[in-house]
């Protein structure tokens, strides 16, 4: 782990009395809300949703008999190498006793395929030389084809280098140039594009071979992730809203900011909820229409370059979670959790009661099984019959043991507020810091400096956020980790530590 200071300072405190606002209670407003109250500024979070998390949140439903149960965005794996991550979560759980390591992640592919990611070396190029030797999909003719130049850039991510070699393309174009065989393609690479929720057509291969690097390749902890052992409203949002109630930081969820304003001062004004609240530190920790809305009325963040930035960024096509309780037990022997590809539009399957304790609870008292199916980057002219006819086609054939089972509750979700990584993004792809002082942006498609995704690059933007509002008062910044900046095999760059952070 790469343990990056990104500025001086020592003093534990602000020295003065300082206001923030942070907009977005997801994990990156939330990670900004943590650091700048730790240090001493008194903090307003306003969350649009009536529960913290945003797409890693979590509510209580109840099922048809009137018991409750806590209900999630679905599935999320906690990976070994989210450093910023684990640093949040420590901080309501100092061993993260919560969580439980999956021993495998098995891809099951059409055919009856199966890879397992288990029991891999996790140095480079160790681990890729490993599955490339083990895969069933791959053999050594097939291997005399592959091209190896374009195979080598998943060993030689540089930011720069990858970035401005593969940007432009699309990650299905770079996946087509490594000639592997469909088969192979498919198990080793289909999942893996598809779990950041863009369709591999629509997708910066710069990116995806960036993730590629932050899992795999450069990733010293191994592709083996944690599960929360108990629903996250109870291990993660619970604790962290007591936390931050602790610190002071008053979260007001169910409140929509609207725009931000030039104050008195240099402070700014932000309308939140119908009133308006002054503040030094603005955190905007939006989704990606949330903060385009807020920018987009908020005339005083008047730089045309940040606008157009803001403006320049999207949504990928929407997703789908559906969690079934259904009347028959989990076979025995499977997995709670796996990928799936090649069979409609499913792309993993978890079994909740293997690994959950409210759902294994329930199973145990019912004799049923707690069965949740995702699908990311649905073809958005999709219905939902279409959509629940293909999934559940896909589980009977990968899980025959429920075909003919009853389903007792269900919940089916389908959302769209993922970002989208399209080709050619990235130059103009909005940063951390922005051109108007006292403004940060967070969020999990923000352009970092280190490799990073999803929910760790939530938490590495909302750490950052504050770290760069809190620069200029010599205050103690929160330390950013992260894995190896470069590939085995990357170029290596002069680079001073402020322009590494940017
Ligand atoms: C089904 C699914 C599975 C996933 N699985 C994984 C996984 O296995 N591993 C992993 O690392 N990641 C996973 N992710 C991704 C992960 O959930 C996200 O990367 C992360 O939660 C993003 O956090 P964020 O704070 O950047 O954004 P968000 O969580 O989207 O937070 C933004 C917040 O802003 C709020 N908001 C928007 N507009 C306003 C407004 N005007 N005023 C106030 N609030 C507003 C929203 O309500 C939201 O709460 C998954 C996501 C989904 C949907």
């Amino acid at each position: 782990m790469e343990l990056i200071l990104p500025q001086p300072g020592t003093r534990e405190k602000v020295s003065s009395p300082q206001t923030a606002v942070i907009a977005g209670g997801g994990l990156a407003g939330v990670a900004a809300a943590v650091v700048l109250a730790e240090r001493g500024v008194s903090v307003v979070l306003a969350e649009r949703e009536p529960f913290l998390g945003g797409r890693a949140g979590a509510w209580t439903d109840r099922l048809a008999t009137g018991e409750p149960f806590e209900m999630e965005r679905g599935f999320h794996a906690f990976f070994r190498q989210y450093y910023n991550l684990q640093a949040l979560l420590r901080r309501i759980d100092g061993e993260l006793g919560f969580l439980e390591p999956l021993e495998d992640y098995p891809i099951l592919g059409p055919g009856g395929q199966v890879e397992s990611f288990s029991g891999l070396p996790n140095k480079p190029p160790w681990n890729v030389i490993a599955l490339t030797r083990r895969t069933p999909t791959l053999g050594l003719r097939d291997l005399l084809r592959v091209n190896g130049l374009a195979a080598l850039s998943m060993l030689r991510y540089e930011r720069g280098w990858t970035y401005g070699r593969y940007d432009d393309m699309t990650a299905g174009e770079y996946l087509d140039s490594l000639r592997f065989p469909p088969d192979a393609r498919r198990m080793l690479f289909d999942v893996f594009a598809h779990s950041f929720f863009n369709p591999e057509n629509a997708m910066s291969a710069g990116e995806l071979l960036m993730m590629f690097h932050f899992y795999f390749s450069g990733n010293p902890d191994g592709l083996i992730f944690d599960v929360s052992k108990r629903p996250f409203s109870t291990s993660i949002w619970g604790p962290l809203g007591n936390y931050l109630s602790g610190l002071g930081v008053d979260v007001r969820t169910g409140c929509t900011v609207s725009r931000v304003a030039k104050g008195a001062d240099r402070s700014w004004k932000v309308e939140l909820g119908g009133e308006s609240v002054d503040a030094d530190h603005v955190v905007l920790a939006l989704t990606v229409p949330g903060l385009q809305a807020v920018v987009g009325d908020s005339l005083d963040l008047d730089d045309a370059g940040f606008r157009r930035s803001v403006e320049g960024l999207a949504l990928t096509n929407p997703f789908v979670v559906w969690r079934l309780w259904v009347d028959r037990p989990t076979k025995p022997g499977r997995q709670p959790f796996v990928g799936t590809t090649g069979v409609g539009c499913l792309d993993n399957i978890s079994l909740y009661d293997l690994f959950e304790d409210e759902s294994r609870d329930w199973a145990a008292r019912t004799g049923g099984s707690v069965v949740e199916l995702h699908a990311y980057a649905v073809d958005p002219g999709m219905d939902e019959p279409a959509i629940r006819a293909d999934l559940l086609s896909a589980l009977h054939t990968f899980y025959p043991e429920y075909v003919g089972a009853g389903v007792i509750e269900e919940r089916f979700l389908i959302r769209r507020d993922c970002p989208a990584f399209a080709p050619g993004s990235h130059a103009d792809r909005p940063g951390v810091t922005t051109p108007h002082e006292g403004i940060a942006l967070a969020g999990d498609f923000v352009r970092l400096p280190i490799p990073s995704a999803l929910m760790e690059r939530a938490v590495a933007s909302g750490f950052l956020a504050a770290n760069h509002l809190l620069a200029p008062q010599g205050v103690r910044p929160e330390p950013i980790r992260s894995i190896p900046r470069r590939g085995l095999f990357g170029r290596r760059v002069q680079e001073t530590e402020a322009s590494r952070m940017r």
